[in-house]
């Protein structure tokens, strides 16, 4: 029987947990499902990522208001995806803070992007209907940006870290409290997304740069917070070896000439005992080894993912 398109078949409800990481530093983790986080300024709120609708964005906000009735001033985008947009209505923020390169991909595929995603995770477009279309940044940077947090509660420093997941992923370090919260750049226990990304720079310098911060809790893309310096490492490290592995392993198929198919075979057999029973392992391997093949092939820009690629990928890696 054939296998279920990407995540079109999980329908089961997660639980969100909201952990409070130090004094005004919120994570909502979702058991696999996408991250999302805040940080307290002295009047004002930075909150981390948007979801993917309005509606589930508010449904975040609810439980973020157990906590402050401050305003939001930023809403961070760490990088363009669908689910991690296109719910910004709902937090009717002053600022929408972005990398350039995510303002450049969401005018060159913004729209492809969000039907493609909508199509591999329907559940979390829960509430489609209250996007009011993309989400467009409204203040963006090529190296860093430093918002005062006002009092006593020194800096968030959004730094970009090199091309990795895509090409324009930004990471937030609260200095004080030495949090950071790296976006899809690094995942805890559950596999990576790498369909848009440059995994040897990647699982390089990007990952490198990532580490240097030497952060004593860390809110990955998706997957528990880690907690304390070994953790931290452990989750930069996973999504390390998670890289290198797939770009040894369909390295060494591209190399001998064989074919994409032969290469997620590959891929999958390796990766498979270690990280096959982590959320959306099975969903991402076929676009995963797509993208890796073509960065082998010399193709430097990611290809532009449509519903219709998605599926004639899926039919030829993984069905
Ligand atoms: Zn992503």
């Amino acid at each position: 029987m054939a296998r279920p398109f990407a995540s079109s078949a999980d329908l089961d409800e997660k639980t969100d947990t909201l952990e409070v990481l130090g004094d005004g530093v919120y994570a909502l983790t979702a058991e696999g499902d996408p991250n999302v986080g805040a940080v307290e300024g002295d009047d004002f709120l930075v909150c981390f990522e948007a979801r993917a609708t309005p509606y589930m964005a508010s449904r975040w906000l609810a439980r973020l208001r157990e906590h402050t009735d401050k305003p939001v001033r930023y809403l961070v985008l760490s990088h363009y995806h669908a689910v991690r947009t296109l719910g910004a209505a709902a937090f009717d923020a002053e600022v929408i803070v972005a990398h350039d390169q995510t303002r450049r991909l969401i005018a060159e595929r913004g729209r492809e992007d969000w039907a493609s995603e909508a199509g591999r995770m329907p559940r979390l477009f829960t509430g489609a209907e209250t996007i009011p279309g993309l989400t467009w940044p409204t203040l963006t940077f090529s190296d860093r940006v430093t918002i005062d947090l006002g009092g006593d509660r020194g800096d968030l420093v959004l730094a970009y870290c090199g091309r990795g997941h895509t090409a324009g992923d930004i990471i937030g370090w609260v200095a004080k409290q030495r949090v950071l919260f790296a976006g899809d750049l690094v995942e805890a226990q559950a596999a990576l997304y790498t369909g848009d990304a440059f995994h040897t720079d990647w699982s390089s310098g990007t990952l490198d740069r990532v580490a240097s911060y030497e952060a004593e809790a860390l809110i990955g893309g998706r997957g528990a917070v880690a907690r304390g310096r070994e953790a931290v490492d452990a989750a930069i490290d996973q999504t390390r070896k998670f890289l290198t592995t797939m770009r040894d392993e369909v390295g060494a198929v591209h190399r001998r000439r064989g074919t994409v198919r032969e290469a997620f075979a590959a891929a999958h057999a390796a990766l498979e005992p270690r990280y096959g029973r982590w959320p959306i392992f099975e969903h991402c391997m076929p676009f995963n080894v797509q993208r890796l093949w073509d960065e082998f092939d010399g193709i430097d820009w990611p290809r532009v993912w449509t519903a219709e690629r998605d599926r004639e990928v899926w039919e030829a890696l993984g069905a």
